[in-house]
């Protein structure tokens, strides 16, 4: 998507450790009007799915799911991060290791929210080992729901997250794939 890789190539800045830091648009302060094409996009992309609800998990994800959900017009769900414990067997659970923070959290999603009659579209709003979209697709399994797609603003393409979740056959409809970038020169190559 032309737009969000020119506004990434404007405002988006590398740091070390391969991290691309986007927060004066995507994840901290967030440009609306931006996700709200990149919503238009994605319903264009899956108009073909007969998608129930939007998953995604906190923090990041909930405000770009929040504003393509009403490109879909179903609800919005995120996994929780938690420090509580699954005791009364209400919630899925699993476990996500934070690239940004190197923490495994523990994320939950009440068994209220997904029922195997849902089909799921998650959204992020990056993918990098794959790490987080695992936690997910690991909760849409224990519910018995059925993942539709997967739809990420950034793909980091170099790390292995993309090339995880394609080999399990699953469609993944990222916006921005990064091919390469550079934390000393700032330059982002994009596939
Ligand atoms: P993964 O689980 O695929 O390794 O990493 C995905 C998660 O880590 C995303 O939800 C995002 O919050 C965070 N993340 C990974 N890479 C980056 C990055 O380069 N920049 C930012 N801002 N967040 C990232």
């Amino acid at each position: 998507m032309k737009l969000l890789e020119e506004r990434i190539r404007k405002d988006g800045t590398v740091k070390a450790g391969n991290v691309l830091k986007v927060d004066s648009f995507l994840n901290h302060q967030m440009d609306i009007d931006l996700f709200n094409e990149m919503g238009k996009e994605w319903a264009h992309l899956f108009a073909d799915c007969p998608i129930t609800k939007i998953l995604t998990v906190e923090a990041s994800g909930i405000g770009i799911a929040c504003v393509v959900a009403q490109h879909f017009h179903v609800p919005v769900v995120f996994a929780k991060k938690t420090q509580s414990l699954n005791i009364d067997g209400e919630v899925y659970s699993t476990k996500i290791q934070s690239f940004t923070h190197k923490k495994v959290y523990d994320v939950i999603v009440s068994k209220k929210f997904i029922t195997p009659e849902d089909h799921i579209l998650i959204i992020d709003d990056f993918l990098a080992n794959g790490c987080a979209l695992e936690g997910l697709l690991e909760i849409v399994g224990e519910a018995g729901a059925t993942v539709e797609g997967i739809g990420i603003a950034v793909e980091k393409g170099f790390q292995k997250g993309g090339d995880l979740i394609r080999s399990k056959g699953i469609r993944l409809e990222s916006l921005a794939i990064v091919e390469s970038m550079d934390a000393e020169t700032g330059e982002i190559v994009f596939r």
